[in-house]
């Protein structure tokens, strides 16, 4: 018989346990060809993207970032930072050799702002900047660095979909993450800002807008010239790239090239292609927005708990866990966070005695027996690693993309294009310089192997040399000197205008 795809400790679960679990395995499990055919449509739909086609799942946003920096940038710039779960706001200061200087602060959004009108939310992230610039210490380093206006250059980094028409202009295309203020789609969010910032009488001008992701790509930039791929694996996920102006064809630019946003959270919004299950299914259709977002779903920290508990409620109902028995928390819409599964992952004990404790603690589940902890582990493994794969799929047609037509094209770097492609492992011609992946997020942070599942995925997709060749590098907080270094852009822009 073929290899057990369970854990060699399953000799002691029973057959009914072993059956169900393996079936569910089978649906997780992405093999290497499975991941290259998604990898395939994911530039079709690329491609459909910078085309003409209304119906684009990926929608492929020209940024108008047309240059990327390389580390000698100056100035004193204010940033902004609405992502998943936290506002920051934070001056940098850009000193040149890549070298620069950070002063933050987070402030809590309210829950009630989440779904409260667009202008409530937009005046409380005028009112945090108005506190944030009042204090002492930032204020005399503002009077520092002033360079004659008394406007202050903001940066605004906005971790949503948007549809620029501007480096400092662009209309929200949707919300995601939990987030669904009335007001704000269709409408200009730099436009938000400047109203409530000006409502609350706070002398700074928003200069850019960005994308995280292009924020990311930026920031890394900054400290590794010629930064590839912007990317985020956190509460969402997505990434922006540098495409050759030539294949865009939704605008004209004179430059060489451009920064593209993906909003690859979109891809296959029809599940088509994407190896969905019923799991994802209950978690997409319980959802605040059904039918968005269906490969974020799969992949991002707002998501793989809740995958997860729908496994194991799956596995409780048919009676193989926790002897058919559930709890009032591990019952409820969301209660079972991604940071459990990163604990319950990390516990490579014999008795699995830690992750009992995430049993008991977080989700009130007092019996649990060994093979239970061993379940849960799977399972948890299941989801995260699938999550890592998905990951890397995208990432290395991105890459493809580059290699094929953009700006990666012509370094004759030895990565292969499709699977079938001869492996140049030992040729090693061709560039050695390093494609950079600047990447930020919780989940590429804290959760346990993420990082390595995606290079094991990536070296499967593009041959032996992809580890030494794509590097995956952190840009922690990137998007905050991001938007700083999108404000110097503009302000450049406008000078030389
Ligand atoms: C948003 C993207 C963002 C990503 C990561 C997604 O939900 O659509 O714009 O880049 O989350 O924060
Ligand atoms: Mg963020």
């Amino acid at each position: 018989s073929s290899p057990s795809i369970l854990p060699t400790t399953h000799s002691k679960w029973s057959a009914r346990q072993c059956e169900l679990v393996e079936s569910i395995a089978n649906e997780f499990i992405l093999s290497t060809s499975k991941l290259e055919a998604l990898s395939k449509e994911f530039i079709h739909q690329m491609h459909a993207g910078l085309g003409q086609d209304k119906s684009k799942d990926l929608a492929m946003i020209p940024t108008f970032i047309t240059g990327r920096p390389d580390g000698h940038e100056r100035g004193c710039y204010l940033a902004l930072d609405l992502g998943g779960t936290n506002l920051r706001v934070c001056l940098i200061t850009l000193k040149g050799n890549h070298e620069l200087e950070t002063q933050q602060k987070p402030f809590k959004v309210p829950e009630h702002l989440q779904e409260a009108h667009v202008s409530e939310l937009m005046d409380f992230i005028a009112i945090s900047i108005k506190k944030f610039i009042a204090n002492k210490h930032i204020n005399a380093k503002i009077v520092e660095h002033r360079t004659g206006s008394d406007t202050l250059e903001l940066g605004f980094t906005f971790s949503f979909p948007v549809a620029q028409t501007a480096i400092d202009a662009g209309t929200l295309l949707r919300w995601t993450k939990g987030f669904n203020c009335p007001g704000a789609v269709g409408n200009d969010v730099v436009q938000l800002l400047q109203d409530a910032l000006n409502r609350k009488e706070v002398n700074v001008h928003v200069a850019a807008l960005v994308n995280d992701t292009v924020g990311t790509l930026l920031a890394h930039s900054y400290q590794n010239p010629n930064t590839f791929i912007g990317a985020i694996f956190g509460t969402g996920t997505n990434a922006s790239y540098v495409e050759s102006a030539q294949s865009i064809k939704t605008m004209k630019t004179d430059a060489g090239e451009m920064i593209i946003n993906i909003e690859w959270g979109n891809f296959d919004k029809d599940k088509a292609f994407l190896p969905v299950t019923i799991h994802d299914n209950k978690l997409d259709r319980e959802s605040i927005n059904p039918g968005i977002h269906v490969f974020e779903k799969m992949i991002s920290g707002m998501y793989l708990g809740e995958i997860t508990r729908n496994v194991l409620l799956h596995l409780i109902d048919h009676r193989v866990l926790f002897e058919g028995t559930s709890s009032d928390i591990l019952n409820q819409h969301w209660a079972f966070e991604t940071k459990y599964m990163s604990d319950i992952e990390k516990d490579s004990s014999s008795t699995l005695i830690p992750i009992a404790q995430v049993l008991e603690q977080k989700l009130g589940i007092y019996l649990n027996t060994q093979v239970d902890r061993e379940i849960v582990k799977f399972v948890c493994q299941l989801v995260g690693k699938r999550a890592a794969r998905l990951s890397a799929m995208a990432t290395a047609a991105v890459i493809r993309q580059g290699l094929a037509h953009g700006a990666l094209h012509s370094h004759g770097y030895p990565l292969k294009l499709d699977l079938d492609e001869k492996d140049d492992a030992d040729k090693g011609t061709g560039s050695s310089e390093a494609i950079r992946v600047g990447i930020d997020g919780s989940v590429f942070e804290h959760y346990p192997h993420f990082k390595e599942r995606m290079q094991e995925c990536l070296a499967e997709l593009l041959g032996s040399h992809a580890n030494e060749l794509v590097q995956l590098g952190i840009a922690k907080d990137g998007s905050g000197v991001g938007a700083a270094l999108a404000a110097l852009i503009a302000a450049k822009n406008t000078k030389s205008a």
